[in-house]
């Protein structure tokens, strides 16, 4: 067995220690069943997610409920929904208590007052007419000026097959207000026509990707390790799914052989005793699935995948420094 010092000069020696000094346990929280939007292939809503518990309605059973998951061990709590900002007490809730990211579709600013350093993952699908076409509403326009020049904010750029030989545009548009963007790619869980991808469609959105992240280094949080895992979905000669997901809640977890996964990680509902199946869709068919998040934390869980080779560890660690800076961990 190859070992890490083996493997790696100071320089990236210095970078694996950093984030070996991180222990990340992460969980993810609907904060609320509703939304102000309603996209097509949104997991939640595609899923009937929204309609499994009712919401906790109580401010102090939210408050007791984070206590209890940071007794759990959790030090990064995901808000998602629905739409987080439309329940800005229970938003609160977390943020008071433990490091917190909120993913929006930011048509409503969090107000900075309030959550001065809490960062914000703005949704983007696609260009203009996708997201009239799949959102209703050209959300970037309102989005963008919400949060422009905002340090703790970045895009979720959510790639469809309709954009490829069109993200330098988009991505100069976020550039230009001052943000910072990670993309990931639409699992069309709706099945909207034209929005599936086809196999040469995915390996010509990983060279754009990759082109893109050399000309806007400073402005995209990415490794073409990720693109290449995310648009394959084989990493080492093994192939994303069920049986290899990390994302999957631990308590429902009835895999045999259990693979290598995220320690404690549970999707809690807004009723706050629901648990949903993983990260994403209930009903979401592995086999489709391009959850960015699920594919990132597969490579940050299999790191012995990874010590063949000094490129293979250089890519881990890209990973999962990619991974801490979306979630504030490290500096962009
Ligand atoms: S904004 Fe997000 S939660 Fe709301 S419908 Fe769209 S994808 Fe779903
Ligand atoms: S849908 Fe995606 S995130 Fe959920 S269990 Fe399947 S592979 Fe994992």
């Amino acid at each position: 067995m190859k070992t890490v010092s083996s493997l790696l000069d100071d320089h990236w020696h210095e970078r694996y220690k950093k984030i070996s000094r991180l222990s990340i346990r992460s969980s993810i929280y609907d904060v609320t069943n509703r939304c102000n939007l309603r996209c097509k292939g949104c997991f939640f809503f595609s899923s009937d997610e929204h309609m499994v518990a009712p919401e906790e309605m109580d401010i102090h059973e939210w408050e007791a409920f984070v206590d209890r998951e940071i007794a759990r061990g959790v030090n990064l709590a995901i808000l998602i929904g629905g739409e987080p900002t439309l329940c800005l007490d229970r938003v609160e809730a977390f943020y008071k208590r433990l490091p917190t990211f909120c993913a929006t579709n930011g048509l409503i600013r969090v107000p900075r007052d309030r959550f001065p350093n809490m960062m914000v993952g703005i949704s983007l699908w696609g260009d203009e007419t996708d997201e009239l076409v799949l959102r209703g509403k050209d959300a970037f326009s309102i989005s963008s000026k919400n949060y422009a020049g905002d340090p703790y904010a970045y895009y979720l750029y959510t790639v469809t097959p309709k954009q490829i030989g069109k993200t330098e545009r988009i991505i100069r548009k976020i550039r230009d207000a001052g943000l910072k963007v990670h993309l990931q790619l639409l699992s069309n869980d709706e099945g909207v026509s034209g929005f599936t991808w086809t196999a040469q469609e995915l390996a010509d959105i990983q060279d754009e990707m990759d082109a893109m992240l050399d000309a806007y280094p400073d402005t995209m949080i990415s490794s073409k390790y990720y693109h290449k895992i995310i648009t394959t979905g084989k990493m080492q000669g093994r192939s994303f799914g069920w049986m290899e997901c990390p994302s999957v809640t631990q308590p429902l977890d009835r895999r045999n052989p259990v693979p290598k996964r995220l320690i404690n990680f549970i999707r809690w509902a807004s009723d706050l005793k629901t648990m949903h199946r993983c990260c994403t869709s209930e009903t979401r068919d592995c086999t489709t699935c391009k959850d960015g998040a699920a594919h990132m934390s597969w490579v940050m869980v299999n790191k012995r995948a990874h010590m063949g080779s000094t490129k293979d560890l250089q890519n881990w660690i890209e990973v999962y420094e990619m991974f801490a800076k979306l979630y504030q961990f490290l500096p962009w």
